[in-house]
């Protein structure tokens, strides 16, 4: 570590954010003063007028959706008219305008916010967590973006840092920060695929590791893939049986709705180590002045049924990104998961299936990403020391 103080790498999610520092060339997250070791990329104005940040912003999002900002990575450095754009105009409950110089921004209590200074609130708060953790100011930061970002995207992320108030030496593409998580050091020369299932987005990367050189070789994805549309399954299925027994339809009351979506992602969750769970959510309605329970048992099995098809489409893309480049899925030494949904056992099961090879252990699919950009930052530090 240098005078100027510790090196961090930023993991700068959709939904979450993540900080890491090494220490003892070990690479660790540092936990947010809840403890936890993620902070919600969500930026909120509270009914107090205030700009919040994490976890106080996220737990908002249902009370107050208009002043409620997630998913700016998904808007950042884009142009207001692009397509992209104007999906998440329909998508989300906040107000996407058009910034100063036709980028989108958002409008949040009667201003206008450019994107950079929303993701730079975010950022800010990533630094006094790292700040308070390890005990003075930080010093050189590396932020990950996803491979496919383009160069005005990539500077938006910069100026965001730059806003924030960090010394931001190195934008650095996401599986290549996972990779480095998984070979930093280790002398290896290989051909690693990333695969990246989160909570919207799916993202595949090849990468050739030849020493401490990591070059992407093929990447590609769909930004309209992830965890919430298994979600959307579970709450479809979970809508109609609860129709189906009691003639109640939830759709029309948000709460209710909120209720589901939460139990139905936790239920999710679980199905990943259980085999069965049942979603229980007392008083979900009344009905003739009566209060309606919702009771639904679900199963990994028909888990899997639900949702097959969306890890099926992850392969296709896999396939088309690699046979893009010509590489075959035998070329593949090993594969990195990256994306909480990666978890999900019928994931894990269908690309041991498709590449005749088991996903690489012991690289955490939540917090590699971080971990691998801040052995990045500390190895910059150290070189032009
Ligand atoms: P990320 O964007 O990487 O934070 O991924 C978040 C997504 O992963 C959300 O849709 C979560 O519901 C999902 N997720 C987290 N843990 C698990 C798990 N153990 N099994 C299945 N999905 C998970």
């Amino acid at each position: 570590m240098s005078d100027k103080g510790r090196s961090v790498g930023i993991d700068l999610g959709t939904t979450n954010t993540l900080v890491a520092s090494v220490r003892n060339r070990v690479p660790r997250i540092v936990p947010t003063d809840r403890g936890n070791l993620i902070l919600p990329s969500v930026v909120a104005l509270s009914p107090r007028g205030e700009m919040v940040v994490g976890n106080v912003a996220k737990d908002q999002i249902v009370t107050n959706p208009k002043n409620t900002i997630y998913g700016a990575k998904r808007l950042i450095g884009r142009k207001f008219e692009s397509k992209v754009v104007q999906e998440m105009r329909d998508y989300y409950s906040y107000d996407i305008v058009p910034g100063p110089d036709g980028e989108a921004a958002v409008s949040v209590g009667g201003r206008v916010y450019r994107l950079p200074e929303i993701s730079a609130m975010v950022l800010s708060q990533a630094r006094t967590i790292a700040e308070q953790f390890l005990g003075g100011p930080i010093g050189d930061v590396v932020i990950t973006v996803p491979a496919y970002y383009t160069d005005s995207q990539r500077q938006a992320v910069k100026e965001a840092g730059l806003i924030a108030g960090l010394n931001v030496v190195k934008i650095v593409n996401e599986p290549t920060a996972a990779a480095i998580a998984y070979g930093f050091n280790r002398s290896l020369d290989q051909k690693v695929l990333v695969y990246d299932l989160g909570g919207g987005t799916f993202d595949v990367s090849v990468l050739q590791l030849t020493g401490n050189v990591f070059e992407v070789l093929a990447t590609g994805g769909d930004t309209f893939l992830g965890g919430i549309d298994f979600d959307n399954r579970i709450i479809d299925f979970v809508l109609e049986r609860f129709k189906a027994d009691t003639r109640v339809d939830l759709l029309t009351s948000p709460i209710a709705m909120q209720r589901v979506k939460n139990a139905s992602e936790a239920a999710k969750i679980d199905l990943s180590l259980m085999q069965n769970v049942t979603l229980e959510l007392p008083f979900i309605e009344e009905r003739k002045g009566k209060p309606v329970d919702l009771r639904v048992a679900l199963s990994r099995e028909q888990l899997n049924a639900l949702t097959g098809d969306l890890v099926d489409r992850t392969f296709a893309i896999c396939d088309r990104v690699l046979s893009e480049k010509g590489i075959t899925r035998q070329m593949i030494d090993e594969i990195i998961l990256v994306g909480g949904q990666s978890r999900m056992p019928l994931v894990q099961q269908r690309l041991q299936q498709h590449f005749g090879k088991p996903p690489r252990k012991g690289v955490h699919p939540d917090e590699c990403v971080a971990l691998g950009a801040a052995l990045l930052a500390e190895s910059i530090d150290t070189s032009i020391r």
